[in-house]
């Protein structure tokens, strides 16, 4: 069969620069494609910590200049030497330092504010990657897209394009990874795009409220739609509340839509090779695991107390993530024996909360509210229960991490959760994880307690564990699922169902 040629298109990827799941995916799908015998050439903008840390790597290939409104800006193409040695996908980056030589992706650190340029940003990196695609002659198939920061290219490369361009003939893949983040922008960034006013108008793809919204246009041109598990696919359809607003949009377009659960990394992520933890182990020897616990117990501080389940969660501070649950319960869960370890940043709100609550329960609850990639291996290692009760999550990642470190995963039965833990049920002995389904912080609480009673039955903690550690949630499943969609779009004739008002 053809090798396809694909462009990987996205604002972040592993090890390059992270704030989310968004980075584990695009730091491994492109290699597994390549491995499966695909060309793959990823894209992302060249931030300040990628210049810091691959400069000497970096390779200059070719300089351009984007419009965005009636202002030029020249743009330089970077190639990463390293990644071709290794016969991986190819790593590109797009310079161009008045827009990405920050501190901060998307906003500034220090407040968590969003840059009030990243309207013009986004607009100059999808430009800006179209014209590398096409000035450079690759052969693109597939031009795969993720989240709200690359989704101009579909509408750059349907609208904009002439139609003798070979880049035309490329199918548009979308991948939401959470529609939380659309990159809603004020009506009067409209004109930067440059293109035709009638997209704007009322039923319009960008129009969204009166406001110019990137992802609604990506929906609307891609050829076609994916999300990052089978469960969010049907959840975004179905109501405002996980639709965020787009859900009619998705609906019209559910012929194109379908769910592919992220996979895990195992070379990173599992006990057996972690080489962020002091202590590795797998299922056959878990002594690593209690050692893992002691260190971490150490290291926040609290009196060892072995027989008692330590809980642990590692999130991203947003309302998505179940927190407003977490402190509604606070309280009585600290009354329980059990001791609580959570590394998160986000929201001043949470942070203001979990600092306070550290303070009056110093045994028993240490929050590190910063971002720390080491910790967070420390706790997927050492806790016994970690805590996901999200108000929704596309995928979710530690989860599928918490399960190959034997660390129950205890979750709300939403998306990815959903398709990715099951509940344990002590008398048939099936499941791999504690599970309950209301948004209600009662049933959380109650999940909790229920968690604390089966840990003390020690050989069916056991046997839970492990059936956790034998899940199998690696990427090259997921991959090929990747590969099998995009073979099918190169199949079929004309653009699919792109260019159509939705
Ligand atoms: P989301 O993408 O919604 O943030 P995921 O569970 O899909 O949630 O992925 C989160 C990723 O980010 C995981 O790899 C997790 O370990 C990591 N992560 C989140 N917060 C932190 C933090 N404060 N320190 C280190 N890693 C973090």
């Amino acid at each position: 069969m053809d090798r396809l040629s694909i462009a990987f298109i996205t604002p972040e990827a592993v090890p390059f620069a992270k704030t989310g799941g968004l980075a584990d995916i695009s730091g491994v799908l492109p290699s597994i494609l390549s491995k499966l015998g695909q060309d793959v050439r990823v894209l992302l903008p060249l931030y300040r910590q990628i210049r810091e840390q691959f400069g000497q790597e970096l390779e200059r290939q070719a300089e351009f200049t984007v419009k965005v409104g009636d202002k030029s800006f020249r743009g330089d193409l970077l190639f990463l030497q390293q990644r071709k040695k290794n016969k991986d996908a190819e790593f590109y980056f797009i310079e161009q330092d008045e827009f990405f030589d920050r501190d901060g992706l998307y906003g500034e650190p220090s407040t968590g504010l969003d840059f009030p340029d990243n309207a013009e940003r986004f607009i100059f990196f999808c430009r800006a990657a179209v014209q590398c695609l096409e000035k450079n002659g690759w052969k693109t198939d597939i031009i795969h897209l993720n989240d709200w920061q690359t989704a101009l290219v579909a509408p750059f490369v349907r609208v904009d394009l002439s139609d003798n361009s070979p880049l035309r003939k490329s199918k548009v893949v979308f991948t939401i990874h959470n529609l939380a983040y659309q990159g809603q922008f004020d009506a009067k960034e409209y004109d930067k795009l440059g293109l035709p006013e009638s997209y704007f108008a009322a039923t319009g793809p960008f129009e969204f409220w009166g406001k110019v919204n990137f992802m609604k246009a990506a929906l609307h041109f891609s050829d076609h739609i994916t999300t990052v598990s089978p469960t969010y696919a049907r959840e975004i359809i179905s109501s405002s509340e996980y639709g965020m607003g787009l859900e009619g949009v998705l609906a019209a377009r559910a012929n194109c839509l379908s769910g592919i659960l992220n996979g895990v990394d195992y070379k990173i992520w599992s006990p057996k090779v972690d080489k962020l933890i002091p202590f590795r182990y797998f299922p056959a020897n878990l002594s690593g695991k209690k050692k893992n616990k002691l260190e971490l117990v150490r290291k926040a501080g609290f009196p060892i107390r072995v027989d008692s389940p330590l809980f642990g969660m590692i999130s991203r501070l947003d309302n998505q993530k179940g927190l407003d649950l977490i402190m509604e319960i606070f309280d009585r869960m600290m009354s329980l024996d059990i001791q609580f370890i959570l590394l998160g940043t986000g929201d001043a709100k949470y942070m203001q909360f979990f600092r306070q609550k550290q303070q009056e329960y110093p045994d028993k609850f240490k929050a590190y509210l910063e971002f720390d990639n080491q910790m967070a291996h420390l706790i997927e290692a050492g806790a016994d229960i970690f805590l996901m009760p999200s108000r929704y999550e596309p995928s979710g990642l530690n989860q599928m991490y918490s399960l190959k470190y034997g660390t129950v995963p205890l979750v709300r039965k939403t998306g990815g959760l959903a398709d990715s833990v099951e509940d344990f049920d002590p008398d048939k002995k099936t499941g791999t994880g504690l599970v309950f389904e209301k948004y209600d912080a009662d049933l959380l609480l109650a999940t909790v307690m229920r968690g604390v009673g089966l840990y003390s039955r020690k050989k069916l903690w056991y046997k839970l564990m492990k059936a956790g550690m034998s899940q199998d949630f690696s990427w090259e499943k997921a991959a090929t699922r990747y590969q099998a969609l995009y073979r099918q779009l190169v199949d079929e004739n004309g653009f699919g169902n792109a260019g159509k008002f939705v």
